[in-house]
């Protein structure tokens, strides 16, 4: 262990510290130090000052809280970002969206379209995200060197995918992946079947057998539409997430996104499992998929996460954006105004996410030993005039715009404003030519 009384390797004063744990505190006249990467200080300002350190940082006007948490997504998707809008789930999926991948998905589609998303989702607060999405090894790749956190998710299903013959060759890939990774610091592997009614029961079997050899995350699509739950309740006389639990797939690595629909039972086997589910307001909006009942999951003890999807049914990775949608959308969903409250939605973009994706013990909270995942947010502008409560000002009147900075394991990846590792224009012109060639096909 350092010793406490070394050096900080930084020192933020910032005007207000939200830690999110423990909840609804927001504390005033605070500093948070840095050492090694890690959260090594939380004290009132005068005390911190006394420490020596390498480097302090005033932050007047700024929120610093922990970075936010994209529990699901499909990063590479952003290439097709507006290509068709406006559509049914099933017609967006089986006429557009499946025909373009097979068309034009490629390593270097994976590669230049995860670089996007991870450039924008940092540029808005991100500091770990969930992608599920084919050439799992290439997402990790540019992951890794982005510096962000990740849960990279190996795809799972019935047919052939972009990378993979079939399932035993994505599966070898992905175990190859699991084991590269296994002790990669910021970089987490899990399994990600896509779907009930795209994975069958004997794949869904060697998906458990898997993940609870390797302690991994299962991440999958549940109940996205009242049609999912309807078909197979036609076809297998079963709900769906009955039928994973029959199956054996629930459990606290279990990761449902979506849960448009869910009833008693459904809701039982959530609790009983520990299970986590991840809620995509806008993505459920503009798919008129259905509202996932947050309110009534989180008064069960559910812990419910908040994910963009990907940009292609979003149509951004605005992740504070989604958590404004989220917190309007459950007082609607719930009937009554005090559902989710700013408070807790920050907790359902920070914490709750790092605990559906298993690395809480890591990240998603402002606390001595954790990772300095961080972001700082700039209240300072008209609009958010005056700030009697920073959350409230954050969740209800700030845009990304007001993401300045962005720390992960303690290292800079956005300062103010401006991405460290990245070049915008490079990143700029590939996305534009990607977009023509598609454009033109
Ligand atoms: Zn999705």
């Amino acid at each position: 262990m350092p010793s406490t009384t070394a050096p900080l390797d930084l020192l933020l004063l910032p005007e207000w510290i939200v830690p999110v744990e423990p909840a609804g505190v927001v504390l005033r006249g605070h500093a948070l130090g840095i050492r090694d990467g890690r959260i090594a200080l939380l004290a009132p300002r005068q005390q911190a000052l006394a420490i020596p350190a390498r480097e302090r940082r005033e932050l007047p006007g700024m929120l610093l809280a922990p970075g936010l948490v994209n529990a699901h997504g499909h990063a590479a998707m952003s290439l097709f970002r507006g290509l068709a809008d406006d559509l049914p789930l099933m017609t967006w999926l089986q006429e557009h969206i499946w025909p373009a991948e097979a068309k034009w998905v490629s390593e270097d589609f994976v590669r230049d379209g995860t670089a996007l998303a991870i450039a924008e989702q940092v540029k808005g607060g991100v500091t770990a995200f969930s992608d599920m999405y084919f050439f799992p090894q290439i997402a990790s790749e540019v992951a890794h060197g982005s510096g962000v956190r990740a849960q990279i998710t190996i795809p799972v299903l019935n047919f052939p995918v972009p990378g993979a013959h079939d399932t035993d060759e994505a599966l070898r890939h992905g175990l190859e992946l699991f084991s590269d990774l296994r002790h990669h610091p910021r970089i987490k592997v899990a399994f990600g079947p896509h779907a009930p009614y795209t994975v069958s029961d004997d794949r869904l079997e060697r998906v458990r057998v898997l993940a609870e050899q390797l302690d991994a995350g299962i991440h999958m699509h549940v109940h996205e539409t009242a049609h999912e739950v309807q078909q197979a309740l036609e076809q297998h006389g079963e709900r769906p997430l009955a039928r994973l639990a029959r199956l054996g797939l629930l459990g606290p690595r279990f990761q449902a996104v979506h849960m448009t629909q869910i009833d008693d039972h459904d809701l039982a086997l959530l609790v009983q499992h520990n299970s986590s589910v991840i809620h995509c307001p806008e993505s459920n909006l503009k798919l008129a998929s259905g509202f996932c009942p947050v309110e009534r999951l989180w008064q069960a003890g559910v812990n419910v996460a908040i994910g963009t999807d990907g940009a292609a049914s979003n149509n951004d990775l605005d992740l504070l954006g989604e958590t404004r949608t989220a917190a309007l959308l459950a007082k609607a969903v719930a009937g009554s105004a005090t559902a989710l409250d700013a408070h807790r939605a920050l907790r359902m973009a920070t914490l709750n996410g790092a605990r559906a994706l298993g690395i809480d013990d890591e990240c998603g909270s402002l606390e001595a030993g954790k990772s300095a995942d961080l972001v700082a947010f700039d209240l300072g502008g008209l609009a958010q005039q005056p700030v009697y409560d920073p959350v409230s000002q954050l969740i209800y009147a700030s845009g990304r715009d007001c993401v300045k900075h962005v720390w992960v394991g303690g290292k800079a990846l956005l300062e103010d404003g401006r991405l460290t590792r990245v070049d915008e224009d490079e990143l700029l012109d590939k996305a534009r030519a990607w977009g023509t060639k598609i454009a033109g096909a």
